[in-house]
């Protein structure tokens, strides 16, 4: 064989693939090597712009499953036995995502690659599911499209049907095989076929039924896996093909009534080869060029191109389930399933990227070895039903089709790990601030102490000292000033005594009798006395300055002591601001770690259970944060894992506390208040929280949301959470009591968007309900604000509409029975019967079944029936007696009507039979 390019050889995908190795000539997509084909190829792919595969995958991982979803219409079984309940999922095809409905309120969403509605036609779904594929095949690689699905939801219509009564019909194995014709010269090249069924681990040979036990043969080297012993048709042209499919089936059939067994228990397998040879496309790419590349061109060998497409009609996925519990031998309840579990293992362990895949487990996943995956293109369609009566099975379904679309997954699990770690770090970090801040705050309280002390210490020496040396000096002076004084008293006593001529004084008389014996010589002796005493003063005024500048400078010293004393303090106060200013800084700091710390919590238990849902093999689904937090407040049962790790919520209240999530309501941010609001509200769908949500006041808070946010998420999510608050008899009265009826008026009065509007009824609706309520609720604007609401037609607001003044009809009628209620019904009173007569043939059942009860409680008190014939309601009623789909209500219609007079009196005038 002429697989000549082993430089292409392309090894790098083969981790994704489900085979270790690929030997897939490989090109770059870009470059075409025969200008037709290029010219087609290109025409091909513009025709599926959001196609399954091609798309996304130019920034995409390669080999990344695309999973489309198909919804069959409802057959003519179900439009009878589920007239009255709405569809259990809701494609909403504009945004690729899935509702599957849960109950009334609640239903869990999934986003896929595309969605296909029961309008969806089959060019429509062969286009977004198969026609990448096909281009991919006809490029050389291997390509793979399944579909999975429980039996009868339309995997074979989808695939297989052969459209020839009406060609709109067409399946994709049909769609396939046109387009691979139309691209590809049967002159040069070959288009071949072989066609397959796997039963019970069996490969049989729907084109020759003898051959019935086929092997499958692998290629050690070139990983290429091949049937030996299958039939292998070369196709000549389309007629051909489709007549060798309705042989297959006719085989088929013959098979299984042989085996005793049923389509559905056995896998389809379409297995189309497609071999072409291209010449030289490097030299077509340069021939543009110049001549010179024709000499190249020349030198090129031929390259053959092999594609391989495989299309499988897989068993019905109950079987996966049902295996065993229908009377099956033992050894068919191993076998039956067996591929079809092996295949679910190897899808988790491709999106786990997990170096084991359990390729060799069935027969199933060797055959698609190497067209799955990796550089093939892989296709699945997930086909389900719309009815509520199947929804387990179809909510299974939809999990093994979020487990496909597997690569995402992988990126959230390592974001898991980084989160935690994160998480962790900011802890670690949060400890070690306060443990530092501690420090710092005792080291400077202690400072403060020290310096306040030494200060002290230092003014009360100094002023010992002053207060000392004070007295010392005064002492000093006094007594030289007193001894002075004493020595000018002696001298002036002797002069005295001299000048009196006494002689008893023996210090004077030397100098009198000088004096006396030399008259000039005593003056001159008292003039010198006064010098010296004059000095004396003098040296004595000088002396006591000194005291005085000594004085000075102690004073001076003083103030400088009260100066550093100031200073002293104001340091203090500096210190005392500082701190302050970090003990605010770190309370901020410690808000943001707990916000951080509760978005993180949100992350990582959704990569917690993203995680635990692959670790268990995965026959759940792959959620995002709120819903998994849902599932889990939900379904506790599912958080008993046994791993010895705390249940997500419990881990909430724990790690980041109630008190604190409700304190985020509050938060500037108003992510963080949306994020809050959100947790709240998951918190209070489930019922053992709502009490303590209620205690830690957090209904006045959401309450307190409405009345001050403007935002349309935060009312949508706070109603919600008010809504389910508003289940239990206890906070109905809560939030009446606190307002709660102006608060939602007010808001429905703001809110454009349909799902704020139903979940404002349905609070409503729920304190409808509430017999003791039933006068504040009208007084305070309870039923205008729900009639209001019909303003905006969507069917949903509608229903929760119909369902509030169906309990309020039926409260009122429950006074009215006791005697606690006379007159008019409050309903009637305030307008509701026009919108009531207008809708109770609403062809949305919720909507009409509310209202059709509604009817009959209106129409139990005489009071009423007058108002009710003037607007019609009599006509409606009389429909309802004979039409209702439910027998309860049909009968409580036929007896009202019987048991009034007014009614009676007024059929007679119409002439209506009853
Ligand atoms: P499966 O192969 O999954 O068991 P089938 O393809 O046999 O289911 O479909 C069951 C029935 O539903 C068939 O009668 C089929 O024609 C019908 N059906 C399935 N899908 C559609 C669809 N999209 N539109 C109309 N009819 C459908
Ligand atoms: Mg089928």
């Amino acid at each position: 064989m002429a697989t000549t390019a082993s430089v292409y050889r392309n090894g790098n995908y083969s981790r994704n693939s489900l085979g270790t190795n690929n030997n897939k000539v490989e090109r770059p997509p870009s470059v075409n090597s025969n200008p037709k084909n290029s010219l087609k190829s290109k025409s091909l792919r513009k025709s599926a712009p959001a196609a399954l595969g091609a798309a996304k995958d130019d920034t995409g991982v390669p080999g990344r499953v695309r999973v489309a979803v198909r919804l069959r219409p409802r057959n003519a079984e179900e439009r009878v036995a589920d007239a009255d309940f709405p569809d259990c999922v809701e494609l909403q095809p504009e945004v690729k995502r899935l509702k599957l409905r849960k109950n009334n309120w609640d239903s869990d969403t999934y986003e896929f690659d595309e969605l296909l509605t029961e309008f969806a036609s089959q060019k429509r779904v062969y286009e977004v599911v198969a026609k990448p594929v096909v281009e991919s095949v006809l490029d050389g690689y291997n390509g793979t499209v399944m579909a999975y699905g429980q039996t009868g939801t339309g995997k074979t219509y989808t695939l297989g049907q052969l459209g020839e009564e009406d060609t709109a019909a067409r399946g994709i194995m049909v769609r396939a095989m046109e387009d691979i014709l139309a691209d590809v010269s049967l002159e040069t090249n070959s288009v071949s076929m072989s066609y397959l069924q796997l039963y019970m681990e069996t490969i049989q040979d729907l084109l020759n039924p003898t051959n019935d036990n086929i092997s499958i043969v692998e290629d050690p080297k070139s990983g290429d896996v091949s049937l030996p012993g299958a039939t292998l048709v070369e196709i000549r042209n389309q007629q051909s093909f489709v007549d060798l499919l309705r042989l297959g089936e006719v085989h088929r059939f013959a098979a299984n009534t042989k085996l005793n067994a049923e389509s559905s228990r056995s896998h389809a397998i379409l297995m189309v080869h497609v071999k072409r040879s291209v010449r030289g496309r490097d030299s077509v790419l340069s021939s543009e060029n110049g001549d010179n590349s024709l000499m190249v061109k020349s030198l090129k060998p031929p390259i053959v191109r092999k594609g391989k497409l495989v299309i499988v009609d897989l068993a019905g996925s109950e079987r996966i389930d049902k295996s065993g519990s229908e009377g099956h031998t033992l050894e068919e309840a191993k076998s039956i399933n067996l591929s079809l579990s092996a295949l679910g293992k190897c899808i988790n362990a491709l999106a786990e990227n997990s170096a084991h895949v359990p390729v060799r487990d069935s027969k199933l996943t060797r055959l698609l070895r190497d067209s799955f995956g990796g550089t093939a293109r892989t296709s699945l369609v997930i086909t389900i039903g719309p009815s509520p009566r199947h929804r387990g099975e179809t909510a299974s379904t939809i999990m093994f089709g979020q487990r496909a679309m597997k690569v995402e997954n992988m990126l959230k699990l390592k974001e898991e790990f980084d989160y935690k770690s994160l998480s962790r770090r900011l802890d670690q970090q949060l400890h070690k601030f306060i443990a530092e801040h501690e420090r710092q705050q005792k080291a400077f309280e202690d400072e403060i102490k020290r310096v306040t002390l030494e200060a002290q210490n230092q003014i009360s020496e100094s002023e010992r000292n002053y207060a000392d040396a004070l007295e010392k000096d005064k002492t000093n002076y006094q007594k030289e000033y007193m001894e002075s004084i004493k020595k000018l008293e002696d001298k002036w006593m002797m002069n005295q005594q001299k000048h009196a001529g006494g002689e008893n004084i023996p210090g004077l008389k030397d100098e009198s009798s000088n004096a006396i014996s030399n008259g000039k010589g005593s003056r001159v002796a008292n003039m010198e006395e006064l010098a010296e005493m004059k000095k004396k003063l003098q040296k004595e005024t000088l002396l006591r300055k000194a005291a005085e500048g000594e004085v000075n400078i102690l004073k001076s010293q003083l103030a400088g002591l009260k100066k550093s004393e100031a200073l002293a303090k104001s340091d203090v106060s500096k210190l005392q601001k500082m701190l302050e200013d970090e003990a605010c800084q770190k309370e901020k700091l410690e808000g943001e770690i707990a916000t951080l710390q509760s978005q993180l919590l949100q992350i990582s238990f959704e990569a917690d259970e993203t995680a635990r849902r692959i670790d268990k093999g995965g026959s759940e689904e792959v959620l995002g944060g709120l819903d998994s937090l849902m599932l889990q407040v939900r379904q506790p049962q599912i958080n008993d894992s046994g791993n010895g790790e705390k249940a997500p919520i419990a881990k909430l209240f724990e790690q980041v506390g109630l008190q604190k999530i409700l304190s985020l309501l509050e938060a500037e941010d108003a992510d963080v208040r949306i994020h809050a609001v959100k947790v709240v509200a998951n918190l209070a769908a489930e019922e053992t929280n709502q009490e303590k949500i209620v205690e830690a006041g957090g209904l006045k808070s959401l309450l307190m949301l409405l009345r001050s946010s403007e935002d349309e998420t935060i009312y949508r999510v706070a109603a919600g959470a008010i809504a389910n608050l508003a289940m239990n008899e206890t906070n109905q009265e809560l939030i009446m009591a606190q307002g709660g009826i102006h608060l939602l008026s007010m808001t429905a009065g703001n809110a454009k968007d349909p799902q704020t509007l139903r979940m404002i009824a349905g609070a409503i609706a729920n304190l409808c309900g509430n017999d003791k309520l039933q006068m504040k609720l009208r007084s305070e604007g309870g039923i205008k604000a729900l009639l209001g609401m019909v303003r905006c037609r969507h069917p949903d607001v509608l229903a929760q509409v119909a369902r509030g003044i169906a309990n309020f009809a039926k409260c009122e009628s429950r006074a009215s029975t006791q005697g606690t209620k006379t007159g008019r019904s409050l309903l009637i009173e305030d307008g509701v019967l026009p919108w009531i007569v207008q809708n109770a043939n609403n062809e949305a059942s919720p909507i009409r079944r509310h209202i059709e009860l509604a009817l009959c409680h209106l129409a139990q008190h005489e009071v009423n029936a007058k108002d009710m014939i003037s607007g019609g309601a009599l006509r409606e009623l009389v429909r309802v007696s004979r039409d209702c789909s439910r027998e309860d209500t049909r009968t409580l219609a036929h007896r009202t009507l019987t048991s009034s007079p007014t009614f009676q009196a007024e059929m007679r005038r119409l002439r209506i039979d009853h």
